[in-house]
């Protein structure tokens, strides 16, 4: 399997090299040159595997032999191991036709953690090959950070430094980052704020002479190719549980960056028989504006209950649009560098493709509350303000349609206790392995909000 850059400008790449970076030298992302299609018949023959056994069955026609088969295993099974409910992704019903995907009992109850579990452990592995190592710079506003550094604490190749801005994320999310111990973790808290963060990231890894020539950056963010592929996964796993390939499924998803639900979009391409993908977003609209009105502009950012989608723009999108504009990537370019000089539509024809698939909705605060408030009234289920929000899409884009809809409740409740307290209910308790998350000792730097500080600082470590 070869890999290509959206914008033209890069030779095509192995898995490997995909892994041990962030964007492409070009600026583009990375996509597969060609996606696996599975037939209905290889679709039913997945159907009694576990959730280990079908990841190796999805992710390997992507890595293309580059690890073999024994190994992958190996890996994949480890991964999943800390996993806090024997199903790794429990499917619940809440009503006719309506499913909830629980995607929050990996380590750091997050979503995030069905990739980074993984990518922490290849990492280790392609780099013991080659005695290298690197490492891994990202910036978080909560629930990337603590699933990068779990995922990778093990991995003794790697060093890995989380910026988070210093006293605005929320103390869970913190101790959750500050608390991971290992001597190759380091959390930086910066005086800025996320985007502050966001660009120091950036321009690290934009100019990359500080480290020493054997050494690189890697990307843990979801422009990192790996993290999309892992979750093609329950995309699978859900729908041949609800009767794929003979029934259609239908997926909501809080989104922010369009990396969970690009991998839905992938599933679909690559044969699974899904109906609808529902974007759900909350204030911060800017995908909602462009499925419902064709209409593709930047505005202010809205802080909302559900932090993790408050994004201005979506970077994955740019993965989706490669292939809506029949990836010629000279299209794609004008569009990326005409964006943020107004705002932006695509053809009729394109806008039409899009609305095939993908339905949207944005969902506000109180209206997340109450959505909160009610199920649980109702049905005694305690959403997180994200699962919420895609709860809430989900239903709004219900049509007459025969098909279940699933949405992705993408974070434990107790990680997010504004919105439940807001919601008017009691404070959730954390799962026993974090209960004693706030005696735990912490450990951070505070560092200005300048570049060379980081570099400085990295340079002092490795
Ligand atoms: C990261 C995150 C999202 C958004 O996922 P994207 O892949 O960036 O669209 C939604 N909900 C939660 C809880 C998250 O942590």
């Amino acid at each position: 399997m070869k890999y290509i850059s959206t914008r033209g400008g890069c030779p095509p790449q192995n898995f490997e090299e995909v892994l041990l970076t962030g964007l492409a030298p070009d600026g583009g992302l990375f996509v597969p040159q060609n996606l696996p299609k599975l037939s209905n018949t290889d679709i039913e023959s997945l159907r009694s595997l576990s959730y280990s056994d079908l990841a190796i069955e999805i992710i390997s026609p992507f890595i293309g032999g580059e690890i073999p088969a024994e190994d992958l295993q190996k890996i994949i099974i480890e991964s999943y191991s800390g996993f806090g409910h024997p199903e790794i992704a429990p499917l619940k019903q809440l009503s006719e036709g309506e499913y909830l995907l629980e995607l929050y009992h990996g380590p750091t109850l997050a979503f995030k953690d069905f990739a980074l579990q993984v990518l922490g452990r290849l990492l280790n592995y392609v780099l013991s090959k080659t005695k290298k190592r690197v490492v891994i710079l990202g910036a978080t506003s909560g629930d990337t950070g603590s699933a990068a550094l779990e995922g990778c604490r093990h991995s003794d190749r790697v060093d890995i430094f989380i910026l988070h801005p210093h006293q605005r994320v929320s103390e869970v999310q913190r101790r959750q980052m500050t608390t991971v111990c290992g001597k190759n973790v380091f959390n930086l808290a910066v005086n800025g704020n996320f985007d502050d963060c966001q660009r120091i990231v950036k321009e690290a890894f934009a100019d990359q002479s500080f480290l020493s020539d054997d050494k690189q950056l890697v990307a843990v963010n979801s422009i990192n190719w790996v993290r999309i592929l892992l979750q093609i996964v329950y995309y699978f796993f859900a729908a041949l549980k609800l009767g794929a390939p003979s029934r259609t499924v239908s997926f909501s998803v809080p989104t922010g960056n369009f990396g969970d639900i690009y991998a839905g979009y992938l599933a679909k391409c690559m044969g699974l028989p899904i109906d609808r993908l529902v974007v759900a977003t909350n204030k911060n609209d800017i995908l909602h504006r462009f499925i419902s009105r064709n209409e593709y502009s930047m505005t202010v950012l809205n802080k909302t209950y559900s932090p993790s989608m408050d994004i201005l723009v979506s970077s994955n999108f740019e993965r989706y649009l490669f292939d809506l504009f029949g990836r010629d990537s000279k299209e794609l370019c004008q569009f990326m560098d005409s964006f943020g000089k107004g705002s932006l539509s695509v053809g009729e024809d394109q806008w039409e493709q899009v609305k095939t698939c993908f339905d949207s909705s944005s969902v506000d605060d109180e209206t997340t509350c109450k959505v909160i408030r009610e199920l649980f009234n109702g049905k005694g289920e305690l959403l997180d303000p994200h699962t919420a929000v895609g709860l809430q899409s989900a239903r709004n884009c219900a049509r007459d349609s025969k098909s279940p809809m699933v949405t992705l409740a993408t974070a434990h409740p107790a990680k997010f206790s504004d919105a439940i307290l807001a919601a008017g209910l009691a404070e959730p308790e954390l799962p026993p392995h974090l209960q004693d998350l706030f005696s735990r000792e912490e450990r951070y730097s505070v560092v200005p909000n300048e570049l060379s500080a980081v570099v400085d600082f990295i340079k002092s470590r490795v």
